[in-house]
């Protein structure tokens, strides 16, 4: 696999062409952003946790029948995904309030809820992601009926998977965001990334807060953090 020109530079990552079309590799780096863009920083190592920790992820959604880019790890950073178009839209799911539902809702964080529940933003920058509703992406052709159908079965999916898998690992999973894409064939897969970054992880017993909202509240010890979720994920 012969990596080509850089296609793309985002605030977390870099995707590169390959000489196969169908192919991207996508490189993490340790660059945060927080608050739309207007927090800038970085977490030293965080491009390689967010790396293994997401492609550990993956695989093991892929063993409970859930599609996704992944291919292969190529190194520490880099990862050879399926390139697809990605649906514009952040996924969200909750299993506990926190951050922008406990905003918007005026309640504390740390509500169990009994269902989990999902929302949509429009993934554009210029408008800030705005919260989308189904029709209103069916109406703007932002996806089908039926593909919006099989990503909110998928995303329930995914929860179920990884709240059971994490809780094993004493880590509550709060709310997280995920990206789906389309395979040239129109096949909707998980793709983008799973890790600090995009999930509320809390300690099982203390609810201390391992992950990105370290960063975004200036908690300190945010690359212990990072380095603690990856200890739980593959051990000492
Ligand atoms: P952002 O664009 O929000 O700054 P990143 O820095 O994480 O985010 O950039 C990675 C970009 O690559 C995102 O726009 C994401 O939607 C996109 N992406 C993720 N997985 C794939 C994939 N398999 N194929 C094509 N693009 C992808
Ligand atoms: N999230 C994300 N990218 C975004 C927005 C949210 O990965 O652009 C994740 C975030 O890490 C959290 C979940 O989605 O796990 C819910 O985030 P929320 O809506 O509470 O927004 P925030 O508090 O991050 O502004």
């Amino acid at each position: 696999m012969e990596k080509r020109e850089q296609l793309y530079e985002g605030k977390a990552k870099k995707v590169y062409a390959t000489d196969d079309e169908n192919l991207v590799i996508v490189s993490y780096k340790d660059d945060a952003t927080a608050f739309d863009g207007l927090k800038k920083g970085t977490i030293a190592g965080k491009g390689v946790v967010n790396n293994k920790m997401s492609n550990y992820i993956m695989q093991l959604l892929e063993k409970n029948g859930v599609p996704t880019h992944f291919v292969q790890e190529l190194s520490d950073r880099e990862t050879l995904v399926k390139k697809v178009k990605i649906v514009p839209l952040e996924v969200i799911i909750r299993n506990i309030s926190a951050g922008s539902f406990a905003k918007r809702f005026g309640v504390e964080e740390g509500i169990v809820f009994a269902e989990p529940t999902i929302e949509f933003s429009y993934k554009n920058d210029d408008l800030h992601d705005p919260l989308m509703n189904a029709y209103h992406a069916i109406a703007l052709g932002v996806a089908t009926r039926e593909e919006i159908e099989t990503i909110k079965a998928m995303a329930f999916k995914v929860n179920s998977v990884m709240k059971e898998y994490f809780l094993t690992l004493g880590v509550k999973l709060v709310d997280f965001k995920l990206e789906f894409g389309k395979t040239p064939d129109g096949t909707i897969v998980l793709a983008d990334e799973i890790s600090p970054d995009t999930c509320r992880f809390w300690d099982a017993e203390t609810n201390e807060k391992l992950d990105k909202d370290r960063f975004r509240r200036d908690l300190g010890n945010v690359e212990d953090a990072y380095a603690e979720m990856m200890r739980r994920v593959f051990g000492a």
